[in-house]
């Protein structure tokens, strides 16, 4: 498994060279971890940044291709001078499916390793593919899977620390798809949130459906949201939309010639939005779950 320090070596050269330049005594130690003996530095306080205002916004979600869920409007604070950074927590060795043909494993690692920093490149964001073993071992039981989950939420713990977004979009409760690895890395990230209070203030939003765009009643329950819980509506642009439809294009392993018309099609892709839902954070202490 890949630690932080290994995975901010695989943010692009230049641009690591351009953030170790900017590097002076208002930086911050990333953790070493795994003996690890050299320690990469990342401005955390933004004075070397652009300008004061520059904004930053972490993308956490579980494998290589969810990006595709916030695609567009990842390009568009990319094209608003925000600094972007998509954060993999997978490596999505078991993303087999019939049109590739690939087996699961080591080979579908690196494939979608490479189809991960294409997407990336396409989206001009700043690329932490952690690199956790897919499903985050759940196959290998509660001794499997444990150590690697609670190791998953303190690197997670470690990059919110280093570079103090002011926003984060993760996965809700539906996971997008329901599935587990969406799930897991939504509620990790929220309890990493939830963990302290952050020195920076930090808007953390979920990535939603609204239920009246799903056809099927059971689809629904399963991964809908009311409209009324989905108060951000972040529309983007034409261009936006081509860059997602590239990014989809780099995931050569997961979709086959079809996959473009389909995503094309889907309503939130003609309506160029991407709806959030905005976590929580009420003030005050209350005395009655009625209250
Ligand atoms: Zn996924």
């Amino acid at each position: 498994m890949k630690n932080l320090k290994t995975v901010i070596k695989s943010i692009s050269v230049v641009a690591l060279s351009v953030l170790l330049f900017q590097c002076n005594m208002s930086c911050k130690d990333i953790p070493k971890k795994d003996g690890a003996d050299t320690t990469a530095k990342v401005d955390t306080q933004k004075e070397g940044a652009s300008t004061s205002t520059e904004k930053t916004l972490l993308a956490i979600f579980a494998h290589p291709d969810d990006e595709l869920t916030v695609a567009p409007i990842l390009a568009k604070y990319v094209d608003e001078g925000v600094k972007v950074y998509l954060v993999i927590a997978t490596d999505g060795r078991y993303g087999t499916n019939e049109h590739s043909g690939l087996k699961a494993g080591d080979g579908l690692a690196a494939i979608r390793r490479a189809e991960m920093q294409c997407s990336a490149d396409h989206l001009g964001v700043e690329l932490l593919h952690l690199e956790y073993h897919d499903q985050l071992r759940s196959a290998e039981g509660y001794d499997g899977h444990m150590p690697h989950i609670k190791s998953l939420m303190k690197e997670v713990h470690s990059i919110i620390d280093t570079m103090q977004p002011d926003a984060i979009i993760t996965f809700g409760p539906d996971g997008w798809s329901n599935h587990m690895d969406h799930r897991l890395v939504g509620a990790t990230v929220t309890q990493v949130v939830l963990s302290q209070l952050w020195t920076k203030p930090l808007n953390l939003y979920y990535v939603g459906t609204p239920s009246d765009l799903l056809d099927d009643p059971e689809i629904k329950i399963l991964r809908g949201q009311d409209r009324s819980y989905l108060t951000y509506k972040v529309t983007y642009t034409d261009e936006q939309r081509e860059q997602a439809y590239n990014v989809l294009a780099c995931h050569k392993s997961q979709f086959g010639e079809d996959a473009l018309e389909r995503m094309k099609a889907r309503d939130t892709y003609k309506e160029k939005a991407v709806y959030l839902r905005k976590f929580a954070h009420p003030v005050g202490l209350k005395n009655s779950v009625f209250e």
